[in-house]
């Protein structure tokens, strides 16, 4: 089991090398380790997961509203179904509560039988038209006017953290190498190898993978392509307070435009109500800052589909910036002669395919001549549970019984305990940052973001290094 964050790389021929460690190339890095290679995934950032996939709305999408036939309507229909199947399995936190997509106004009401059949043409076939009484039974507090939803059963709410925690996780077991801070500056392709210069040193590998997010397009270039360009387009986001839960029962989302999927209402695994995302196109792939104006527009979104919302405390507001390109899929292309595979435009649905463009990769880099050999089934891991539907540490007499550390609570708010924090600094991919920390724990998630228990966390933290 190898994670560096520092000092030398190994010289040796790889047979595979990942180039980023967000939901997708961890993906990837999982599905590698089924298999008898040397490989490894490298990320620029001191963590897994530290770039678009950290600021998602994390929803499992069915994939009802994709483009019939594209790409992106087969892998987000594959991959909900393998996450869903991966998260029972590992302990990752779902809630399959359902999405309501309420119209708000007479055109939004008409376009919604072409939903239902667009539903139907990518193979989802539960969704269904319900009347304005029904909305109103199902979301009590929704706001005046609804004038009927389409009902998509099958969506659910997950932790897009722990989903990349564990592929990760499971990918180094399985002896996938992860080379953290560790940015790929640039690549020379010869006749049998590339070669990447990093801000680490030297690595050389027979395949190369490009699962670079917001700069796959850089990478790209680097290799000799133009095959697309990425536009961050961000999304901001607010976090209501805990108390705001029993206000929202489905995941509430808007009659999507030419922009995305619009701005949503919708309960959190850990027990939040996130009001989000914006969709503004940008120059600057680093400005994941919130601004007044994206909060002000979210404000007055959400005032019209719960107003009693708008009247709960905010926890904490973040943005993400999806990997838009001038293509409306994915851009996943196989340069089989060059041996090197580009997973670029992985825009709003990354998470969900996540496991399903993993396979797909695999198949690509077998058809472009790597040779695979048989699969193997890996180790199951266990994740530790962040869902409030779910039983806490803080709430489990057996763990606490056989191990006090369990019931000794560091941050309050959201009831983490020294146990948990413990656990997380000694685990396989260990946190580089408190927010890494955060990620894996809720430490300093909560409604004091960190004011309390920050020093103690802090103090573990240290000690720890
Ligand atoms: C606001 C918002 C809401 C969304 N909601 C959902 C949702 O509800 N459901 C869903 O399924 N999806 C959702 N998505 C989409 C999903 O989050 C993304 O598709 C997914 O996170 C993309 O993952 P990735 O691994 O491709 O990219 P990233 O997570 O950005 O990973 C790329 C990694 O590459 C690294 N990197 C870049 N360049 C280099 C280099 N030169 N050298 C080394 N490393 C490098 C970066 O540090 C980064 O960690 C949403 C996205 C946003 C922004």
């Amino acid at each position: 089991m190898t994670v560096t964050t520092a000092g030398q790389l190994p010289d040796t021929m790889h047979d595979v090398i990942v180039v980023g460690a967000g939901v997708v190339g961890s993906a990837i890095a999982r599905e590698l380790a089924r298999h008898r290679l040397r490989a490894a995934f490298v990320d620029a950032s001191d963590d897994v997961g530290n770039g678009t996939s950290k600021a998602n709305t994390a929803i499992l999408h069915t994939g009802f509203d994709a483009v019939p036939g594209s790409l992106e309507s087969r892998l987000v229909r594959d991959g909900q179904r393998r996450l869903a199947t991966y998260a029972a399995e590992t302990g990752i936190p779902v809630e399959p509560l359902g999405a309501l997509l309420v119209a708000w106004d007479q055109e939004q009401l008409a376009a919604l039988p072409a939903l239902a059949a667009k539903a139907e043409r990518n193979g989802y076939h539960n969704a269904r038209l319900i009347g304005a009484d029904e909305v109103r039974a199902r979301e009590p507090h929704l706001g005046p006017g609804a004038l009927g939803a389409l009902d998509v059963p099958g969506e659910s709410i997950i932790c897009a953290w722990t989903a990349t925690l564990a592929y990760a996780t499971q990918a180094v077991r399985g002896g996938v190498d992860l080379h953290l801070n560790c940015r790929v500056e640039s690549v020379t392709s010869g006749g049998s190898h590339h070669e990447l210069t990093t801000s680490r040193g030297l690595l050389r590998t027979r395949y190369l993978v490009n699962a670079a997010g917001l700069y796959a397009d850089e990478l790209d270039r680097e290799l000799g392509h133009t095959d697309f360009t990425v536009t961050p387009r961000r999304g901001q986001l607010i976090v209501f307070d805990k108390l705001a839960r029993e206000l929202v029962r489905h995941i509430l989302l808007p009659v999507p435009t030419a922009l995305g999927k619009g701005v949503l209402v919708a309960p959190t695994v850990y027990g939040n109500v996130m009001l989000g995302p914006t969709a503004e196109d940008l120059g600057d792939k680093e400005a994941t800052g919130a601004t007044a104006e994206g909060l002000d527009f979210l404000r007055e979104k959400g005032r019209r589909i719960m107003p009693e919302l708008l009247d709960e405390e905010i926890t904490a507001v973040y943005a993400g910036l999806r990997a838009a390109t001038e293509h409306d899929d994915y851009r996943i292309r196989a340069h089989a002669r060059q041996r090197y595979i580009a997973v670029g435009g992985i825009r709003s649905t990354g998470l969900t395919a996540s496991m399903a463009i993993a396979a797909h990769v695999t198949d690509l880099l077998a058809d472009a001549g790597l040779d695979l050999g048989d699969g193997h089934e890996l180790e199951p891991v266990r994740m530790p549970n962040l869902g409030e539907a779910f039983p806490r540490p803080y709430q489990r007499a057996d763990l606490i019984a056989a191990d006090p550390e369990y019931g000794t609570l560091v941050c309050h708010c959201e009831r983490v305990s020294r146990g948990e924090i413990r656990d997380a600094l000694a685990s396989t991919v260990p946190p580089g940052s408190l927010d890494g920390l955060r990620r894996r724990t809720r430490a300093r998630g909560g409604r004091c973001q960190g004011f309390y228990c920050g020093a103690a966390v802090r103090e573990l933290f240290e000690a720890r290094r």
